[in-house]
């Protein structure tokens, strides 16, 4: 089976202020899209790695991966967005100081600012036309409220949870799995920003719509340790499987999933009792499990669409030993491959220290620093270098990432229609379908289907482009 996979993140600006005035996250964008106007001439462009980088409303810039219909494929294209935007940040901080401003500015991939507006990281994923799409959800649906029990970013929330949009929760301020579950408000809608669905139902497919739709997941988190993100896409893709192979798994529908999501949000053990919409109840910790072992099934049958069997076999591994942590009391094991078990460890330890508790500013900064990507400032690069935190995919690979876009997607000829384009600086169109070269009228190459990887129209414009390449043309922003 396959399937096509692609991460959209939005990134929070900071600024830390010196002596001189203090910048605001637009003054701060301006800067760090510099490079990326001055390369592609708009704040909105496709990259030689397929990825989509741009600057949305709000001043969060968001990458948006290429297509990869492999997992491993997405966990190195994520890391290489994490990648092109410190390098962008290094440049808009060189750029800052020549200017006379003294602060430092940040670029964090979490999902909530000191204001507590929340932003997004986005799962896309390809799935069938002919699959009832209601039906998908709902079976879908109580494995996203309960996914961050085992991937959670973890985050400091407010002991009771927010019960209408205007309301921010109050009492006192305690560790949760995720910001995110307080904004929720729906199960499935098209309304994103008035009642944020855990599902988006935009029907956009970005490809060719009698065959295939476009899945679009708003619930996760940003994570920051590889292991977290192969869990959070590769458990939702083994679902997916399961849904669209017709698995009887019973109805697991939820009575109550918008309060449930907030419950759990508060319950580092998932032993929280939820009631079934069938009636009866699970804990959250009971209905992973029982998504877990269809998918074990599954992946015996050979029936997966992560890309590679000994990459399901891990997904498994990692979920099973999540859920037998969880059981036992103590998930201090995990705390190398989950974001929230890492996050909580630093905190604990923090406040053991120092005798603060969660409310104190200084564990509200730790958090942040967790998801620091600034180069030199964020906690994680740190973890890595002392060997305490695991990773999926190499330097290397992600440094192949930045470049390379995945050679078995559609995204491989728009990576190199991108190159070549600019190689042969010619004013150029693309989306996540079209090719065209402005100046020849009517000839865009359409891909529609996502998995071809191969075009004799596509390989024509690149091959007349590259005879016109300029050696000294900047092929990155
Ligand atoms: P916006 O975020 O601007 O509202 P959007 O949801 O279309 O619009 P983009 O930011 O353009 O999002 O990102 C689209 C994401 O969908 C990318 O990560 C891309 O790899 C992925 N994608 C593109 N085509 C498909 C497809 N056919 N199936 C699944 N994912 C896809
Ligand atoms: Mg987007
Ligand atoms: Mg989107």
């Amino acid at each position: 089976m396959k399937r096509i996979f692609g991460l959209e993140t939005e990134y929070g600006i900071a600024y830390t202020a010196g002596t001189t005035r203090r910048l605001g996250p637009e003054e701060v964008a301006r800067y760090l899209f510099r490079p990326v106007v001055e390369w592609g001439r708009s704040s909105n462009v496709f990259l030689p790695n397929g990825a989509r980088l741009y600057l949305d409303v709000g001043s969060h810039p968001e990458y948006a991966s290429a297509e990869c219909d492999a997992l491993t494929d997405l966990v190195a294209q994520d890391a290489a967005g994490n990648r092109i935007l410190a390098d962008l940040l290094a440049r808009a901080q060189r750029a800052l100081t020549a200017d006379g401003h003294d602060g430092t500015a940040h670029l964090v991939k979490n999902n909530t600012d000191s204001a507590g507006n929340s932003y997004g990281s986005h799962e896309n994923f390809l799935i069938r036309r002919s699959m009832d799409f209601s039906r998908l959800t709902t079976t879908l649906l109580p494995f996203l409220v309960t996914r961050q029990l085992i991937v959670g970013a973890g985050a400091l929330i407010p002991a009771a949870p927010s019960l209408s949009p205007q309301d921010q929760g109050a009492g006192g301020t305690v560790f949760g799995l995720s910001a995110r579950s307080d904004v929720m408000w729906e199960g499935v809608s098209s309304a994103t920003t008035r009642s944020r669905p855990i599902i988006n139902a935009r029907d956009e497919p970005h490809a060719d719509a009698e065959q295939y739709r476009r899945l679009h997941v708003i619930v996760g988190d940003s994570s920051m340790l590889q292991p977290t993100t192969e869990l959070k896409v590769g458990s939702a893709g083994l679902v997916l499987d399961l849904i669209e192979t017709g698995v009887p798994m019973g109805d697991l529908s939820l009575r109550h999933p918008i309060r449930d999501i907030r419950l759990l949000a508060r319950d580092l053990s998932g032993s929280t009792v939820l009631e079934s919409a069938a009636g009866g109840t699970r804990t959250a910790l009971q209905l992973q499990r029982t998504y877990l072992e269809h998918a074990r099934a599954l992946v015996e049958r050979g029936d997966h669409s992560l890309g590679d069997d000994a990459v399901a076999a891990r997904v498994l591994d990692r979920w099973t030993r999540m859920l037998t942590a969880l059981e036992s009391g103590d998930v201090s094991s995990m705390a190398g491959e989950i974001d929230w078990v890492a996050k909580k460890a630093l905190m604990d330890r923090y406040l053991e220290r120092s005798g603060a508790d969660f409310s104190d500013p200084r564990l509200a900064r730790l958090d942040v620093a967790y998801h620091d990507i600034t180069p030199g400032a964020g906690l994680l690069s740190s973890l890595e270098a002392s060997g305490r935190v695991q990773t999926v995919v190499g330097p290397a690979a992600v440094d192949a990432a930045v470049e390379t876009p995945p050679a078995t997607t559609r995204a491989r000829l728009r990576g190199r229609f991108v190159s070549a384009a600019h190689a042969a600086r010619r004013d150029f169109t693309v989306d996540w379908v079209h090719l065209r070269v402005n100046d020849q009228a009517g000839r865009a190459v359409v891909l529609k289907d996502p998995f071809a990887h191969e075009s004799e129209r596509a390989e024509a414009l690149i091959a007349a482009l590259s005879a016109d390449a300029d050696p000294d043309a900047r092929m990155r922003p």
